[in-house]
């Protein structure tokens, strides 16, 4: 087994952080990955994991993520990320919040956090009594989950142009697994542009809302990877690509808000060879990251929205370059953000 140096050095990680503050029942691992275009941006995580190895593994290659989704999406900031590992007990949310932040706040502004899987904005609120380094409050309005949504669908129609050489979506089927904050408003968003939905969720009763509201068909949760539809959106956790979802995909596209969406890279690889078009998860949900933009860099409203509108863009290149270079498209999103990369590496 490689050493965790062995680890980060591979990875290309600049600082782990480990985080304990146990009375307040609070254990982290703050990952950042680069500070190369500017400081840290990432979210933070609260998750039971199974092991504290796994939670390392999370905030690794979410963090490096970040920094490809950061610079993809055209942001001068760097890439983190935060896992607070949820223990078995209750959750005295205050204390654990207050902890994380003055974390945050003794790294000196190199990672700024905000929401993520497992944190609310209201969260973010009890970390900002401790550090200023926190974007997405409840106060500022600050729920990317919209924003994400609304990338996502431009991710999924730059697709459909790319596949079938229209990015109308009216009649097209699209299997949608997480009908959480952004499956859930990336369902009405599918619904608006006339494509139709089967929508899953683990927790049933935000499926059979959606359902509800726009007449989509629920599946169970096993099946929606293989459901007969043209696209897959993975919108609940990471790693859904995995060997059998692989096989059994019957989608042609798949786009989603999820981050880490391949279990491996090979998966990627046997994606393409299968002949099916994967929109890389950090070109697809970089909406949320750009909502960001208002706070960090005070761009308006129409700013954001011209953003987010041109993932599609963005989409097309990688899905070009991928189609160009014969190489799966998550390493054509790899090698345009590493192009950024260095593109400033050589400027300073
Ligand atoms: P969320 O927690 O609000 O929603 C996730 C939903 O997925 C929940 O309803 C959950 O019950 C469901 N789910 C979990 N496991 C499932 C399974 N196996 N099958 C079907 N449903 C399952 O989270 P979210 O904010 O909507 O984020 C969804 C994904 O998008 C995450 O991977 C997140 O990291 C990523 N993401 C979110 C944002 C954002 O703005 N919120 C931005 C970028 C990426």
């Amino acid at each position: 087994m490689k050493s965790v140096f062995d680890t980060l050095a591979a990875m290309g990680h600049e600082q782990v952080v480990f985080c304990a503050d146990e009375p307040a029942g609070y254990r982290a691992i703050i990952a950042i990955h680069s500070t190369a275009l500017g400081p840290a941006l990432g979210g933070t995580r609260l998750l039971a994991y199974a092991s504290d190895e796994e939670a390392l593994v999370d905030a690794l290659r979410l963090s490096r993520g970040m920094t490809y989704k950061n610079a993809l999406a055209g942001m001068d900031v760097g890439g983190g990320k935060a896992v607070i590992l949820r223990g078995a007990g209750p959750l005295d949310r205050e204390r654990l919040f207050r902890a994380h932040g003055r974390f945050i706040e003794r790294l000196g502004g190199r990672f700024v956090t905000g929401e993520d899987v497992g944190t609310t904005p209201a969260d973010m609120e009890l970390i900002r009594r401790e550090t200023r380094h926190v974007k997405g409050l409840a106060s500022e309005g600050g729920d990317p989950s919209p924003w994400t949504a609304r990338g996502v669908l431009r991710a999924i129609q730059a697709a459909a142009r790319h596949r079938w050489g229209s990015d109308d979506l009216a009649g097209r089927t699209v299997a949608l697994q997480g009908c959480g904050s952004v499956g859930g408003r990336l369902a009405a968003e599918l619904h608006r542009a006339g494509a139709r939905l089967l929508v899953a969720d683990v927790a049933p009763d935000r499926a059979r809302h959606v359902a509800a509201e726009l007449g989509a068909t629920v599946v169970p949760p096993d099946a929606i990877a293989s459901a007969q539809a043209d696209i897959f959106a993975p919108c609940a956790l990471g790693g859904v690509l995995d060997d059998r979802a692989v096989r059994e995909l019957r989608a042609e596209i798949v786009a989603g808000a999820a981050n880490n969406q391949l279990l491996d890279p090979r998966h990627g690889e046997a994606l393409a060879a299968r002949g099916v078009l994967y929109v890389p998860d950090v070109v697809a949900n970089a909406g949320g990251v750009l909502s960001g933009g208002a706070d960090l860099f005070g761009w308006p409203r129409a700013e954001v929205e011209r953003r987010v509108h041109a993932i599609y863009d963005t989409v097309l290149r990688v899905l070009e370059m991928a189609a160009a270079d014969g190489a799966p498209p998550a390493l054509a999103a790899e090698r345009l953000a590493e192009q950024r990369l260095r593109g400033r590496a050589a400027a300073s």
